[in-house]
């Protein structure tokens, strides 16, 4: 009996942004120019889309250098070379974006591609799964075009070593056939710029991360910047905020801009419908007040330092369960019943800068700082007596 042919679906339709248009296309699926192997699947990816993702809501993500707040030890040499290559007519060096998620790596990416004129491909390093997946990515960049490998750590051993080539020497390596019939093709590509963005600069291997000509670290943003974030998306989505509000607003978003839209959006659900059944809101014209603000928050969750309950949960394990540690991070991932890598991406990060926690070769220990908080925490009161342990 003939047995039936699986055809396999292309894993996901490529988005290409049109700088020109500033919109994301969703063409259909390029099959890869190389003839690999049969079955070779079309690999162009999109992230799937966050709560927050603009393209979903509204677009806030800042479009050029001129309108992308803070960040200037990144902006300021990166700007210079993003021109100096556009008046030598060449593509950008690659570039490695390393830091917290949220503070603004991928738009960077995309401002990038505008700033010189150029299409960009958006993928990420999870689903770049085999060599063909990269091999039929780059054979279709054409010059000048930036590819963006969001999470880049992420990428297989098999998939990097790709790369080596085609960062360096501008064309892939690959092998056709088996047996007597083996043979290496060279593949000669187009001229483009590698933007990798990463959450672990330290999971990279060096070959990799020395292929980087322009490598930036993104730091959390001062309170100052955020209320600048928050007034800017404020004005994007049509919400009036008072400066008061837009500055507390920032001062709980944990140092990034994600999650002071996310924020600011929670502040507008609240004040459209006045925070309660009634549905009663502030009138059309009205702007959000501090006292708004703060209440919305607290109904979120978000205590005053920023922190989440996710936050506080992980300080009070630390604090309590381990006795203010050390614990290694698999142990508090399992007491929290939570992913490592979340922790280490997204609850560590700002914890480390307010100076509650410390990484020891030990494990995690909590300060006396984060201790206090955490003993606050646990008896309900108001974590105002630690306000001066912000930013330390
Ligand atoms: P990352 O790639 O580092 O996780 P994103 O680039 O996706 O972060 O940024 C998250 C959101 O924060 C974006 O949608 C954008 O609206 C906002 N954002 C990031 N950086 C800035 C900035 N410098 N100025 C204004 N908004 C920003």
């Amino acid at each position: 009996m003939a047995r039936e042919r699986v055809i396999r679906e292309p894993k996901a339709i490529p988005a290409v942004l049109d700088p020109a248009e500033g919109t994301k296309k969703a063409s259909a699926a390029k099959p890869a120019r190389l003839p690999v192997t049969e079955g070779v699947d079309s690999v162009l990816v999109r992230p799937p889309l966050r709560e927050d993702d603009d393209s979903v809501i509204k677009d806030l993500r800042p479009k050029r250098f001129a309108e992308y707040i803070g960040q200037s030890t990144v902006v300021d040499p990166l700007g210079i070379a993003v021109r100096a290559a556009k008046k030598r007519g060449e593509p950008l060096d690659h570039v490695l974006f390393h830091g917290p998620p949220g503070l603004g790596k991928t738009t960077l990416a995309h401002i990038i591609a505008r700033e010189m004129e150029a299409h960009v491909t958006h993928t990420s390093g999870p689903a770049l799964e085999r060599p063909a997946d990269v091999v039929g990515l780059l054979s279709n960049l054409k010059k000048g075009d930036v590819l963006f490998i969001d999470e880049i750590h992420r990428l297989s051993h098999a998939v990097e070593e790709y790369l080596y080539s085609a960062m360096e020497d501008f064309r892939v390596d690959f092998m056709t056939g088996s047996g007597a019939f083996a043979k290496t093709i060279s593949l000669p590509l187009e001229k483009f710029t590698l933007v990798g963005s990463t959450t672990r600069a330290g999971m990279l291997t060096a070959p990799l991360r020395e292929r980087f000509g322009l490598t930036y670290h993104l730091e959390f943003y001062t309170d100052d910047e955020l209320t600048l974030v928050v007034k800017r998306s404020a004005g994007i989505l049509g919400v009036k905020v008072e400066a008061e509000a837009a500055a507390e607003i920032a001062r709980r978003s944990r140092g990034t801009p994600r999650i002071a839209n996310r924020l600011l959006r929670r502040v507008r659900d609240y004040a459209e419908v006045g925070g309660d059944a009634s549905g009663i809101g502030i009138e059309p014209d009205a702007a959000v007040n501090k006292d708004m603000a703060a209440e919305a928050l607290r109904l979120e969750g978000v205590d005053e330092l920023g922190l989440d309950r996710l936050d506080r949960t992980y300080l009070q394990t630390l604090a309590v369960n381990y006795q203010g540690g050390p614990a290694g991070v698999e142990a508090l991932a399992a007491s929290l019943n939570e992913e490592q890598q979340t922790l280490v991406d997204v609850v560590e990060p700002f914890l480390l800068k307010i100076g509650f926690i410390v990484r020891t070769p030990a494990g995690r220990r909590c300060t006396p700082p984060g201790m206090q908080h955490a003993g606050e925490v646990t008896h309900g009161k108001s974590a105002k007596g630690t306000q001066q342990a912000r930013l330390v």
